[in-house]
Protein backbone atom coordinates (compact mmCIF):
# COMPACT_ATOMS: atom_id res chain seq x y z
CA UNK A 1 0.00 0.00 0.00
CA UNK A 2 1.05 3.45 -0.67
CA UNK A 3 1.70 5.99 2.54
CA UNK A 4 1.02 9.72 1.32
CA UNK A 5 2.27 12.41 3.93
CA UNK A 6 -0.06 15.30 4.26
CA UNK A 7 1.76 18.07 5.63
CA UNK A 8 -0.86 21.17 6.38
CA UNK A 9 -1.58 22.82 9.20
CA UNK A 10 -5.26 23.34 9.05
CA UNK A 11 -6.98 20.09 10.13
CA UNK A 12 -10.24 20.62 8.59
CA UNK A 13 -8.24 19.98 5.01
CA UNK A 14 -6.04 18.11 6.54
CA UNK A 15 -8.97 15.69 7.45
CA UNK A 16 -10.36 16.17 3.85
CA UNK A 17 -7.37 15.01 1.94
CA UNK A 18 -7.04 12.16 4.30
CA UNK A 19 -10.70 11.08 3.79
CA UNK A 20 -9.83 11.19 -0.14
CA UNK A 21 -6.71 9.35 -0.13
CA UNK A 22 -8.62 6.62 1.97
CA UNK A 23 -11.00 6.11 -0.01
CA UNK A 24 -8.74 5.47 -2.73
CA UNK A 25 -6.80 2.61 -1.14
CA UNK A 26 -3.82 4.86 0.57
CA UNK A 27 -2.46 4.75 3.49
CA UNK A 28 -1.86 8.47 5.28
CA UNK A 29 0.84 10.41 7.43
CA UNK A 30 0.17 13.51 8.48
CA UNK A 31 2.21 16.72 9.43
CA UNK A 32 1.32 19.88 10.52
CA UNK A 33 4.15 22.25 9.18
CA UNK A 34 6.91 21.29 7.46
CA UNK A 35 9.65 20.51 9.77
CA UNK A 36 7.16 17.78 11.19
CA UNK A 37 7.31 17.09 7.79
CA UNK A 38 10.72 16.47 7.35
CA UNK A 39 10.16 14.38 10.84
CA UNK A 40 7.80 12.31 9.53
CA UNK A 41 9.82 11.30 6.23
CA UNK A 42 12.61 10.31 8.16
CA UNK A 43 10.95 8.04 10.22
CA UNK A 44 7.96 6.49 7.73
CA UNK A 45 9.39 7.14 4.31
CA UNK A 46 6.61 8.10 3.00
CA UNK A 47 6.11 7.46 -1.18
CA UNK A 48 4.61 10.97 -1.51
CA UNK A 49 4.30 13.79 0.00
CA UNK A 50 1.47 16.49 -0.54
CA UNK A 51 2.93 20.29 0.60
CA UNK A 52 0.71 23.00 1.98
CA UNK A 53 2.96 25.84 0.62
CA UNK A 54 1.32 28.43 3.20
CA UNK A 55 2.23 26.98 6.94
CA UNK A 56 3.75 28.51 10.08
CA UNK A 57 7.44 26.92 11.05
CA UNK A 58 8.31 26.12 8.19
CA UNK A 59 6.68 26.69 4.85
CA UNK A 60 6.28 24.50 1.94
CA UNK A 61 8.98 26.41 -0.26
CA UNK A 62 11.34 25.85 2.16
CA UNK A 63 10.66 22.28 3.16
CA UNK A 64 10.93 21.18 -0.68
CA UNK A 65 14.56 23.06 -0.74
CA UNK A 66 15.39 20.85 2.39
CA UNK A 67 14.46 17.79 0.58
CA UNK A 68 15.98 18.36 -2.40
CA UNK A 69 18.94 18.78 -0.50
CA UNK A 70 19.44 15.48 1.01
CA UNK A 71 20.47 13.21 -1.50
CA UNK A 72 18.37 10.12 -0.44
CA UNK A 73 15.33 12.13 -0.68
CA UNK A 74 15.94 13.14 -4.55
CA UNK A 75 13.48 10.95 -5.80
CA UNK A 76 10.45 11.86 -3.31
CA UNK A 77 7.68 13.15 -5.72
CA UNK A 78 6.79 15.98 -3.70
CA UNK A 79 3.38 17.95 -4.65
CA UNK A 80 2.17 21.46 -3.78
CA UNK A 81 -1.07 22.20 -2.20
CA UNK A 82 -1.85 26.06 -1.76
CA UNK A 83 -4.89 28.08 -2.13
CA UNK A 84 -2.95 30.94 -4.60
CA UNK A 85 -4.94 30.79 -7.95
CA UNK A 86 -2.92 33.52 -8.97
CA UNK A 87 -1.12 33.11 -12.45
CA UNK A 88 2.28 32.22 -12.47
CA UNK A 89 1.95 30.75 -9.29
CA UNK A 90 2.42 26.83 -10.88
CA UNK A 91 5.48 28.17 -13.06
CA UNK A 92 6.82 29.56 -9.52
CA UNK A 93 6.17 26.29 -7.92
CA UNK A 94 7.41 23.75 -10.20
CA UNK A 95 10.64 25.54 -10.81
CA UNK A 96 11.31 25.37 -6.65
CA UNK A 97 11.27 21.84 -6.73
CA UNK A 98 8.15 20.09 -6.82
CA UNK A 99 7.02 17.85 -9.17
CA UNK A 100 3.17 18.58 -9.44
CA UNK A 101 0.66 21.18 -8.45
CA UNK A 102 -2.97 20.96 -6.94
CA UNK A 103 -5.15 24.01 -6.16
CA UNK A 104 -7.52 24.13 -3.34
CA UNK A 105 -10.22 23.73 -3.42
CA UNK A 106 -9.00 20.02 -3.87
CA UNK A 107 -10.59 18.09 -6.57
CA UNK A 108 -10.90 14.50 -5.67
CA UNK A 109 -10.39 13.24 -9.53
CA UNK A 110 -7.61 15.72 -10.16
CA UNK A 111 -5.82 14.70 -6.54
CA UNK A 112 -5.74 11.05 -7.60
CA UNK A 113 -4.33 11.64 -11.36
CA UNK A 114 -1.67 13.61 -9.75
CA UNK A 115 -0.49 10.93 -7.55
CA UNK A 116 -1.28 8.26 -9.90
CA UNK A 117 1.10 9.64 -12.46
CA UNK A 118 3.95 10.74 -10.02
CA UNK A 119 4.05 7.01 -8.30
CA UNK A 120 3.75 5.62 -11.91
CA UNK A 121 0.44 4.03 -11.08
CA UNK A 122 -1.57 5.46 -13.73
CA UNK A 123 -1.39 4.12 -17.83
CA UNK A 124 -1.37 7.29 -19.09
CA UNK A 125 1.74 8.99 -17.76
CA UNK A 126 2.47 12.12 -20.13
CA UNK A 127 -0.72 13.54 -18.41
CA UNK A 128 1.00 15.32 -15.37
CA UNK A 129 -1.45 17.79 -13.14
CA UNK A 130 -2.12 20.42 -15.30
CA UNK A 131 -4.89 23.55 -14.61
CA UNK A 132 -3.05 25.88 -17.35
CA UNK A 133 -5.42 28.36 -16.83
CA UNK A 134 -6.86 28.09 -13.26
CA UNK A 135 -8.87 31.87 -13.76
CA UNK A 136 -10.82 29.52 -15.94
CA UNK A 137 -11.64 27.29 -13.39
CA UNK A 138 -12.59 30.27 -11.03
CA UNK A 139 -14.78 31.49 -13.55
CA UNK A 140 -16.51 28.26 -13.74
CA UNK A 141 -17.07 27.96 -10.61
CA UNK A 142 -18.04 31.39 -9.84
CA UNK A 143 -20.96 30.96 -12.37
CA UNK A 144 -22.26 27.96 -10.96
CA UNK A 145 -22.44 29.87 -7.63
CA UNK A 146 -24.59 32.46 -9.47
CA UNK A 147 -22.14 35.39 -8.94
MG1 LIG B 1 -1.78 26.39 5.21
Amino acid sequence: MNEVLIAEDNPVNRELLRELLETRGYSVVEACNGEEALRVIDESRPDILLLDLDMPVLDGFATVRRIRENPSLASLPVVAVTAYAMQGDREKVLASGFNGYLSKPINAGELARAIECLLGTRDDQDALPDRSDPSQADEARAARNGK
